[in-house]
C-alpha cells in the first residue's frame, strides 16, 4: 500500500476513502503545516495530497524525499506548485478539473450580482436597521443587456456565460485561443484584454494565475474599461494589482468590485475593506459539501491512477 502525507483536513467521507486507498497520514487537527514540517512529514511517503494553502516552491520541491512520485492538488489551480521544480526531480503533480466548476461558477455569478447590485451596503443597512426605502435608495447596475466580459473562457468561464446570458447579459470573451462555435456559445471573442477590457461593463476573472496573468489587472489596464465597470475576480489573486484597483475604486472609475480570492490570502489588502462597493468573500468557489467531496474523491483517484498506470489523466506538468 502507498504511503501518502494529506496535509489537511478532508470531509470525513474523503479520509475514508484515502484510509481504504492508501496507508494515510491525516492531519486530524487541520494544522497549517510549515513547507519545513510538509518536507518532514513527508520522509517515507510516496506521495502527497496538498492544498492550495500548501506553497510547494522550487526550494521545498527540492528538499521532499526522493520516494515522493506524485504531488495531487486539491484544487484545479496549480499556482501553489512549481510545476518545473516537480518535473526535474520525477514529481507528477496534478489537478482536479471539472468537478468543482459549477460551484465556483455560482460563486462567479454571486460577485456580478454582489457587485452590481450593491449587495454589501444594502446587508449592512439591513442589520443595522433604521434604513428608509426611497425611489433611488441603494440603486445598482442592472444586469439585462449589459455586457459582460470573460477573461479565461475555460470550463468555469463557460458555465458563468452561460448563466449570465440566461440572465440576459451580452457575452465577450478573451482566450489566448478562439474557442470552437459550439463552445463560444454565441460569445464575441477579442484576441487581446485592450480590446475585451473596452467592451466589458462587467468583468469575470476566471483565467490561471500565471506569469503571464500575473497582475493583468493593473494601473494600466484598468483605464481601457468604460466609466462605471464592475470588475470580479473568481479565479486568483495573483490576477489583480490591488493597489491599482483599490485606486479605481476610490475615484469611481470602477463602480464596484466583487472578490473571492485575493494575494497572500488570508490577508487581503485592508484598502477593499474600507470601500462600501466591495463585494468580498472568503475563497468560497468550490466551498459546498458535494463537490468538496467530489474534489477530494479525484485527487485521491489521480494518485491511485497514477502509481497504477505510471501516469494520469489529470497531469499538469
Ligand atoms: P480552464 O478550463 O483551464 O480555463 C482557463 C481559461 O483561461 C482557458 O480558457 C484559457 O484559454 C484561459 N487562459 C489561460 N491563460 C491565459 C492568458 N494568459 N490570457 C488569457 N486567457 C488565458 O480552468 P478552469 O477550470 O475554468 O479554472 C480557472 C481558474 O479558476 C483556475 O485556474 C483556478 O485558479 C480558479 N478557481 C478558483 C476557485 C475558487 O475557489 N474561487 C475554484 C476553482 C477554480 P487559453 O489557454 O486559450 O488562453
Amino acid at each position: 500500500m502507498k504511503k501518502i502525507l494529506i496535509t489537511r483536513k478532508l470531509i470525513k467521507d474523503s479520509e475514508d476513502k484515502a484510509a481504504k486507498t492508501f496507508n494515510s497520514l491525516f492531519n486530524t487537527n487541520d494544522e497549517l503545516y510549515s513547507q519545513s514540517k510538509v518536507v518532514k512529514m513527508s520522509q517515507g511517503c510516496d506521495g502527497i495530497l496538498t492544498s492550495l494553502t500548501d506553497k510547494m516552491d522550487k526550494e521545498t520541491i527540492k528538499k521532499l524525499p526522493d520516494t515522493i512520485k506524485i504531488i495531487s492538488n486539491f484544487a484545479v489551480g496549480f499556482g501553489n506548485i512549481d510545476l518545473n521544480a516537480a518535473k526535474e526531480k520525477g514529481i507528477a503533480v496534478t489537478n482536479t478539473p471539472d468537478v468543482l466548476s459549477d460551484a465556483t461558477a455560482e460563486i462567479g455569478i454571486l460577485l456580478i450580482l454582489g457587485a452590481c447590485r450593491r449587495a454589501s451596503e444594502g446587508i449592512q443597512s439591513a442589520k443595522e436597521g433604521g434604513w428608509k426605502w426611497s425611489a433611488d435608495y441603494l440603486i445598482g447596475k442592472q444586469l439585462t443587456g449589459t455586457r459582460l466580459g470573460i477573461l479565461g473562457m475555460g470550463r468555469i468561464g463557460q458555465k458563468i456565460a452561460k448563466i449570465a446570458k440566461s440572465l440576459g447579459m451580452l457575452i465577450h470573451y478573451h482566450n489566448r485561443s478562439k474557442l470552437s462555435e459550439d463552445k463560444e456559445n454565441g460569445a464575441t471573442y477579442h484576441n487581446n484584454i485592450k480590446s475585451l477590457f473596452s467592451a466589458s461593463d462587467v468583468l469575470s476573472i476566471c483565467c490561471p494565475a500565471t506569469k503571464e496573468t500575473e497582475n493583468m489587472i493593473n494601473k494600466e489596464t484598468v483605464e481601457y474599461f468604460p466609466k462605471g465597470a464592475v470588475i470580479t475576480n473568481v479565479a486568483r489573486g495573483d490576477i489583480i494589482d490591488d493597489e491599482a484597483l483599490i485606486d479605481a475604486l476610490n475615484r469611481r472609475k470602477i463602480y464596484a468590485a466583487g472578490l473571492d480570492v485575493y494575494k497572500n490570502e488570508p490577508n487581503l489588502n485592508p484598502g477593499y475593506l474600507k470601500i462600501k462597493s466591495a463585494f468580498i468573500l472568503p475563497h468560497l468557489g468550490s466551498a459546498t459539501k458535494d463537490t468538496r467531496i467530489a474534489m477530494a474523491n479525484l485527487a485521491i483517484d489521480n494518485i491511485d491512477e497514477f502509481f497504477n498506470t505510471g501516469n494520469c489523466v489529470n497531469k499538469v506538468n
